[in-house]
């Protein structure tokens, strides 16, 4: 258990008590209505925050317009300096931080710490990355031309995330855009808002210190309606939303229909498939951290396991059997291995799936069901659930935000274990367990998986930064973090510059005057 207690933590963090909390990156006052956060590792109530109004938001979108003049004239490095010091920021306050995600969302304290390190890290990235906002350049069809391509400053960029990486998210975005030139509004998801305040009270302090104005970090607070202001505003240039497929539907039209861009990273479906060359023990470890870390809610989690019929029994008996190890309890615990859903609604999904499976002809081979009793008062707590499933099943081609694993059985080639991964209409994260290159192999290739992220011998979460991140179909087709995901928040150019005396045209044309 960790030694500062939660008020400690929140003094660290600049996060002042209930009631008090500011409703904008820019600490105006507000009348919005208050946002409670209830914590779901015991139920109480952590702090309010202001939901941002329309008048506030006004006041948000002036300043981040006007910021954005100053900071993108400010050469790309030296954006990358400040970037370093927020990173630096996060190194001083790793603790804390990870300590409110953990407190406020639910996942473990490691898997909270995780996610400061992931942003210090992508901060890292985005240092070195300022240096690298390199264009190509082409040689001119015509005599004494040159042609090349740049990046420039897009502007303000909007972000939507959801609950469940409730700093990482904003901070693969921001680390980015800020080197780039632009200025970020976020607004984060109205299920974690104290972890938004205390990173933009970070990003304030930096910014401040180097003499720079406000709006280039800028946080507004509440539901979609505020999620809104943004997606509809053709100030916003780019819009990058994290969430459900549901809401990514909606915004990319709401965005579209003022050829606004988006960034989307939405639901997945995740399946290792585990051929008879596995190592079983590798499966198990990386099943199970995958279908049951963060209580299922990771967006990269193991839905689902296809597994040879010559081993089925073998995988299942392992499995069940580490389920049968996993202790339930307060996050903060690190001997708990499973915390809390964030919240009743969470809670009343996973009920229901375990139902639907049941009723579609499936049989739980590990119940799950919710615990109550003392340690579990926030009514959050459920145990981490395994169905053999058909992979055909409605609830088998959803995305349920939960602990909840189906077992899918394949008989013949790879390929047909491929087929059944495939067959879903989202595509984030895969895996395949072998020690048979083949196999690896044809599920990288073109007629392999068709996710945004494929994997070898590890589980489907837990990517690392240096990588674009993202996934296809329904998933949204985003990619965010490493690798040239910082494109995206730029504008490109291509210029062509003539150097001769002459006005010869493209293409050979001729237009005599
Ligand atoms: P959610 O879709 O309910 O909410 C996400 C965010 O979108 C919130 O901030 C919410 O207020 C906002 N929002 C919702 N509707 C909106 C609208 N119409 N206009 C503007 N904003 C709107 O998702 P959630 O429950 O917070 O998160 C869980 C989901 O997120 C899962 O589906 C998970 O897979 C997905 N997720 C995906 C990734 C990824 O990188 N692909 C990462 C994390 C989470």
């Amino acid at each position: 258990t960790v030694s500062f207690g939660i008020d400690d933590t929140l003094e660290i963090l600049g996060i002042k008590h209930v009631n008090e909390g500011s409703s904008t990156g820019l600490n105006q006052f507000s009348n919005g209505d208050l946002i409670k956060s209830y914590s779901p590792v015991d139920g109480s109530l952590i702090g309010s925050v202001k939901a941002t109004t329309k008048v506030d938001y006004e006041q948000v979108v002036n300043a981040a317009t006007s910021a954005f003049k100053t900071w993108r004239l400010m050469p790309a490095p030296k954006r990358g300096d400040i970037v370093r010091q927020f990173g630096d920021k996060l190194r001083e306050k790793k603790e804390a931080l990870g300590k409110l995600v953990s407190y406020e969302m639910g996942k473990s304290y490691q898997e909270g710490l995780g996610e400061v390190q992931e942003m210090i890290d992508i901060c890292d990235f985005a240092v070195g990355l300022s240096r690298q906002l390199h264009g190509l350049t082409m040689h001119s069809e015509r005599f004494g031309h040159r042609m090349y391509e740049q990046y420039h400053p897009l502007g303000v960029v909007g972000i939507i995330s959801a609950f469940n990486f409730p700093v990482a998210v904003w901070s693969w975005n921001v680390a980015l855009a800020w080197i780039c030139g632009d200025v970020c509004i976020w607004k984060p998801s109205e299920k974690t808002p104290l972890c938004g305040i205390a990173c933009q009270n970070m990003a304030a302090e930096v910014f401040a210190k180097n003499n720079l104005p406000e709006g280039i970090s800028c946080l507004i607070n509440g539901d979609y309606k505020v999620g809104e202001f943004m997606t509809k505003d053709s100030r916003i240039p780019l819009i990058s939303a994290t969430g459900s497929t549901r809401m990514g539907k909606t915004v990319a039209q709401v965005v579209a229909a003022r050829l606004g861009k988006t960034l989307l990273e939405l639901g997945g479906n995740n399946a290792i498939i585990v051929t008879p060359d596995a190592d079983i023990k590798m499966t198990v470890i990386g099943a199970v951290f995958g279908a049951v870390g963060t209580a299922g809610q990771r967006c990269t989690s193991t839905r689902r396991l296809i597994i040879h019929e010559s081993i089925y029994n073998q995988v299942k008996q392992a499995i069940v059997k580490a389920y049968n190890q996993l202790r339930i309890g307060n996050p903060l615990d690190e001997s708990n291995h499973v915390g809390p859903l964030i919240d009743s609604g969470a809670v009343a999904m996973y009920q229901n799936a375990l139902h639907q499976v049941v009723e579609e002809g499936g049989t739980l081979i590990v119940e799950g069901g919710l615990l109550s009793g003392v340690g579990y008062e926030s009514g959050c707590y459920v145990k981490p659930a395994i169905a053999e499933a058909q992979p055909h099943f409605k609830i088998v081609q959803h995305e349920t935000f939960a602990p909840v694993l189906y077992l899918l059985k394949y008989s013949g080639a790879v390929e047909d274990a491929i087929a059944i991964q495939n067959n879903v209409v989202q595509g984030l994260s895969s895996a395949i367990m072998t020690h048979n290159l083949r196999e690896a192999e044809q599920f990288l290739s073109h007629a392999g998986s068709d996710c945004g992220i494929a994997n070898v011998n590890i589980g489907t979460s837990g990517a690392e930064i240096g990588g674009a991140f993202g996934g296809e179909k329904e998933t949204g087709g985003g990619r965010e973090s490493g690798s040239d995901a910082w494109k995206i928040y730029m504008r490109r150019q291509t210029n062509t510059i003539n150097y001769t005396t002459d006005l010869p045209l493209a293409q050979g044309i001729k237009f005599d005057l």
